[in-house]
């Protein structure tokens, strides 16, 4: 390696397979450069949450990032730990800082088929995570009255149109998104199709939300232009419609392309796609920002419940397919910026074994009861770990 990783460790179950990951996975087999920040709790309430800023600043400093999953405090939380606060999600953070979408994709294999039987390839929800109801304003009222949308520009000059005029009890929202939110989106989605040569699908319902959506449509539109070219290059298709007919579309499509979706859209439809497709432990996620910084996780949290097992001692078959897959995901990325192909096929490699561990049967217990057609093998973490190790090996000798 010449450029080091960012890498940012974590907690609970998850924290204990990064180190298996790590000594039985990768450094027997890549002379890692990695710059390390703990973004374990612990460390992170000794530095009163500055690690994790110092994470992301290191991102945007040598643009790829590998995170373990972490906890986000709540009370429970303040109590186990003995916090001095209640920090901040790691992961707001950080996509504050660089102000991305999270790209998130099923990892399939034969033996699990998706619930929709046309689906062959995985398919990528790209979700804006800025605005729309997760920062609207409500009002219920309790007379009748008149509702109206008012804007005061720094000028002084006012916009005003009447909303409604109320003869009982209604609710009324306000909600709002901004130029440059939807353009970072547009940009980020557009980058991360050239990088990942799948084609772009993006929906809004700019039929009825004609301002509103038909804002994000011009935008993508406009935006679209700086990557035509290259679009074309790559034989990729950029594609507009509205959500319902993209619906429909997408359930009888192959799947192998990235939709990008609305704040709300996204959240609904990722968590359709992922159920979709089999489990949580099966998905990748990515934060991409719109000047080309990289940081891979896994989707899943820190599992909590198993990680009380393994403290009492007892056996844990946790799934590490998903943390596995963000250190592929992270040095096939450095292997192409830093032109190191010996690195990126390191990466392809170690998926490889994956799947192969898989498409044997060999399988944590999550996954037993998703199998067809194979009788599957349920193993601990540090047994399929193994298995993934052995076929390594072969692979890389090959
Ligand atoms: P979770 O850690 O994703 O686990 C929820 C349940 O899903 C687990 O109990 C387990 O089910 C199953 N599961 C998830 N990942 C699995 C894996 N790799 N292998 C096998 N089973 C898996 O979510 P949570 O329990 O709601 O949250 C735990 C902590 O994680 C919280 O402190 C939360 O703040 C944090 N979190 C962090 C992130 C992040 O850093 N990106 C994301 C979400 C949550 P069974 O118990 O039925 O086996
Ligand atoms: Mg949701």
């Amino acid at each position: 390696m010449t450029t080091p990783l960012v890498e940012m460790d974590g907690d609970e179950m998850t924290r204990i397979i990064w180190q298996v990951l790590k000594d039985e996975l990768i450094l027997p087999y890549v002379e890692l450069k990695s710059e390390y920040y703990d973004l374990g709790l612990e460390k992170r309430d000794e530095t009163n949450d500055q690690i994790t800023v110092d994470a992301a600043k290191a991102t945007q400093k040598y643009g790829v990032a590998v995170k373990c999953a972490t906890i986000t405090p709540n009370d429970q939380r303040m109590t186990e730990y003995k916090l001095k606060e209640m920090w901040k999600s790691p992961n707001g953070t950080i996509r504050s800082i660089l102000d991305g979408t999270v790209f998130r994709a099923p990892i399939t294999i034969e033996s699990i088929k998706p619930a929709v039987k046309s689906w062959k390839k995985p398919i990528t929800i790209a979700r804006h995570a800025y605005g729309d109801v997760y920062k609207g304003v409500e009002i219920k009222t309790d007379e009748p009255g008149v509702a109206s949308l008012v804007f005061v520009g720094n000028s002084g000059k006012k916009t005003e149109v009447e909303i409604q005029k109320f003869a009982g009890i209604g609710v009324i929202q306000g909600t709002h998104n901004t130029e440059k939110s939807i353009r970072s989106f547009a940009h980020s989605c557009f980058k991360f199709a050239l990088s990942t040569k799948q084609d772009l699908w993006f929906s809004t319902k700019d039929t009825i939300s004609k301002k509103y959506d038909g804002f994000f449509k011009a935008i993508f539109e406009e935006v679209y232009q700086d990557y035509r070219e290259e679009f074309a290059k790559a034989g990729l298709e950029y594609f507009y419609t509205l959500i319902d007919d993209a619906v429909a579309r997408v359930v009888r499509s192959e799947g192998g392309y990235i939709w990008a979706c609305k704040n709300y859209d996204g959240d609904v439809m990722s968590d359709m796609v992922s159920t979709a497709f089999g489990s949580l432990a099966m998905m990748t996620s990515v934060l991409v920002s719109p000047d080309g910084k990289y940081e891979y996780e896994a989707a899943h949290g820190t599992v909590t419940r198993h990680y009380y097992k393994y403290l009492k001692g007892e056996e844990t078959s946790t799934n590490p397919v998903a943390t596995l897959f963000a250190w592929s995901g992270a040095f096939r990325k450095r292997g192409e910026l830093d032109a190191l192909p010996e690195l990126t096929r390191y990466a392809d490699c170690l998926e490889k074994a994956c799947y192969e561990t898989l498409n044997d049967g060999i399988v944590t217990k999550d996954l037993v009861n998703l199998m067809e057609g194979i009788t599957p093998k349920a193993v601990n973490t540090t047994e399929f770990i193994k298995e993934i190790k052995v076929r390594l090996d072969k692979l890389l000798v090959l």
